[in-house]
């Protein structure tokens, strides 16, 4: 693309320059911001769900790995002690990886 520049003034050339240096230096730094958000992401992701399951008598409490379907108030089989219904208690998220202190 040839751009047609009138440069009657000198002036008028040092803010062309001035301006597209500033486009150039908003568009690096736009793309260095989303590369580090990407990362952040990235690094945020790697974690584990662990269901914790507890008997309605409260005398006995198991805790498993999160599968599909798992909510919290739902019935998980009988207590090994007292034979009463277990409930999913909650279900919590554990990092596997430490986060990047920025
Ligand atoms: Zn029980």
């Amino acid at each position: 693309m040839i751009i047609h520049l009138q440069t009657d003034t000198p002036l008028t050339l040092i803010l062309i320059i001035a301006v597209l240096g500033m486009i150039v230096y908003m568009i690096h730094a736009g793309f260095s911001y989303m590369k580090k958000r990407q990362h952040i992401y990235q690094e945020e992701i790697p974690h584990k769900f662990t269901t914790v399951i507890k008997c309605l008598n409260k005398d006995y409490s198991a805790e498993r790995e999160f599968r599909e379907g798992d909510f919290v108030g739902k019935i998980e089989g009988s207590c090994p002690k007292c034979g009463n219904n277990m409930v999913i208690d909650y279900i919590y998220a554990l990092y596997t990886q430490k986060k990047q202190q920025l």
